[in-house]
């Protein structure tokens, strides 16, 4: 089979497996793309008519049209003129954003998973998700293995339980799920093949305890190849078009030499290849911001082994407009000498909070650090923040540090934060982060959701009192995010921003609560370039 009718197959399986009516075609400026060696597709220049486009520029615009021109805004309003012979489509009255920015995610693992990888995170019930790995089935060789290994989460399911072994046995290829919240399940054919391999599964279909990482070590060992992964990145990216995503900012995995057992481990060295041999043929669905994490321990002998090197031989915020390094993160490592040395070398470095106690310990640490070597133009970032006050606020604030927030549609308890509310009515930077790939979900309607509703995937109450609006929320996913991925030209629609926008479904504004989790886009648009159509 030659490349062109295998990538057509792919994303025929794929678009069977999201229940797309049919493939989505290759645009004229993808075809041309694929001819060549290098360099940015083409684009046709669009005019978009008859929207209601949520512009999220200061003054929260909210206009009808805007004219795409070389792959950026060249009219945004009411009544825009054009030149030259835009293609001119009528969205009907349907809402339209700027392309979602995911400022943290972990998009890299996903696009280096063994497998069929088919990510699951857009079902609400277990027979939709048995009904969309059926669907992928059909684009699947016959005994290959159809898989979702991070992107779904049992509490998406009134259940709160993966599909079981007799459930997944409707699927004809061997399937294995392993959830980033929820635990994994196989069913009869994919028993079989993890079994002759040594790793022995339940009659339910779960592979318990260690075997779990056995059952990854294997598949990954067995079937992860350049041009598998290349697939699972092309999907991973292909997918997440279909919710909106055009800009994903990775942060990195654990560093693992050879395939390893973790869920969030790589070799994180070569893990970014399939995406760069995407780059390389046009065939990018989304921006790709990239951080590296370490992990040096204090005091190594040599000092910071890794971080120093990287310090010394990359380059950060280089690269082109689809695939751009950024700084050290979500670790840096290496304690007050990691800070230290990436300070020094002008970097910017993130970490991660995950009580009141760490995220006290990681400001007091780089207050220590900026009366040696000023970081307050460098833009650090610290994650997560479940938990903080307003004084670790100013104190964060006072140093040009920003946070990022989100990661809530599959945590449980009351109050987990983090306090969107404390945070949104103070001047610190902060925009949203899913943190999904590996612990959690990515699909930003599951989060937008937490956030405007306070409630998880399972309808608790775990915000509090600190909910926000859902112009808040979606400010948060694009214009704040331009501080983030130091780009002014992304995350809203404006003239001279790059064209990146989603054609939603239903109305985000004003669909009733529950049905927030349920937006999709209908048409995503990265650089002008029509990456997912349903219109
Ligand atoms: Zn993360």
């Amino acid at each position: 089979m030659d490349a062109s009718r295998r990538q057509f197959l792919e994303r025929a399986a794929l678009a069977a497996a999201l229940g797309l009516s049919g493939p989505p075609s290759l645009s004229s400026g993808e075809a041309r793309a694929q001819t060549r060696a290098a360099g940015p597709p083409q684009v046709a220049d669009l005019h978009l008519v008859n929207g209601r486009f949520h512009t999220m520029d200061s003054g929260t615009r909210v206009v009808s049209q805007v004219w795409i021109r070389n792959g950026r805004f060249a009219g945004v309003g009411n009544n825009v003129s054009t030149q030259g012979n835009p293609r001119r489509v009528d969205l009907r009255g349907r809402t339209v954003i700027p392309g979602i920015v995911d400022a943290h995610n972990h998009i890299v693992l996903v696009g280096n998973r063994p497998g069929w990888s088919t990510p699951l995170e857009h079902v609400f019930t277990i027979q939709d998700c048995v009904a969309a790995l059926k669907a992928r089935a059909n684009g699947v060789p016959a005994g290959e293995m159809v898989t979702c290994i991070g992107p779904l989460a049992a509490m998406q399911f009134p259940e709160n339980r993966l599909p079981n072994l007799t459930e997944l046995d409707a699927v004809p290829r061997p399937v294995y799920l392993q959830a980033a919240q929820g635990g994994n399940r196989t069913n009869s054919e994919g028993k079989k093949w993890l079994e002759a391999r040594g790793v022995m599964v339940a009659a339910d279909g779960t592979v318990a305890g260690q075997g779990a990482g056995m059952a990854l070590l294997t598949l990954r060992k067995e079937l992860l190849t350049a041009e598998t992964r290349k697939r699972s990145a092309a999907d991973a990216l292909q997918y997440y078009s279909t919710l909106g995503i055009t800009t994903h900012r990775d942060s990195g995995a654990f560093q693992a030499d050879a395939p390893a057992p973790g869920i969030a481990s790589e070799n994180t060295y070569t893990m970014h290849e399939p995406f760069l041999a995407l780059m390389r043929e046009g065939r990018l669905a989304a921006r790709l911001r990239l951080d590296f994490l370490h992990q040096d321990p204090p005091n190594a002998n040599p000092p910071l082994p890794t971080l120093s090197d990287r310090l010394k031989n990359s380059f950060p915020f280089f690269g082109n407009d689809w695939i751009r390094t950024g700084g050290i993160g979500e670790f840096t490592g290496g304690g007050l000498d990691g800070l230290r040395a990436i300070a020094r070398a002008g970097w910017r470095g993130e970490d991660h909070s995950l009580s009141l106690q760490n995220a006290t310990q990681l400001i007091a640490a780089r207050e220590t650090v900026n009366k040696e070597i000023p970081i307050g133009n460098l833009r650090w970032i610290i994650s997560h923040i479940p938990a903080f006050t307003p004084e670790l606020a100013d104190r964060a604030n006072a140093l040009g540090v920003g946070v990022l927030v989100g990661w809530g549609p599959t945590r449980t308890g009351t109050n987990v934060g983090p306090p969107y509310r404390m945070l949104m009515g103070h001047p610190i930077k902060k925009a949203f982060h899913s943190d999904g790939g590996d612990i959690t979900v990515i699909n930003p309607w599951l989060n937008f959701s937490t956030m405007v509703t306070g409630k998880n995937l399972q309808g608790q109450a775990i915000l509090g009192d600190q909910v926000l609006t859902r112009q808040e929320t979606l400010w948060l996913a694009t214009a704040a995010t331009k501080w983030f991925i130091w780009e002014d030209d992304l995350g809203s629609i404006e003239v001279g921003n790059h064209a990146d926008l989603a054609v939603l479904d239903r109305d985000y504004f004003k669909v009733p609560e529950d049905e927030i989790k349920r937006v999709r886009s209908m048409m995503t648009v990265v650089g002008g370039k029509v990456v997912h159509d349903e219109l």
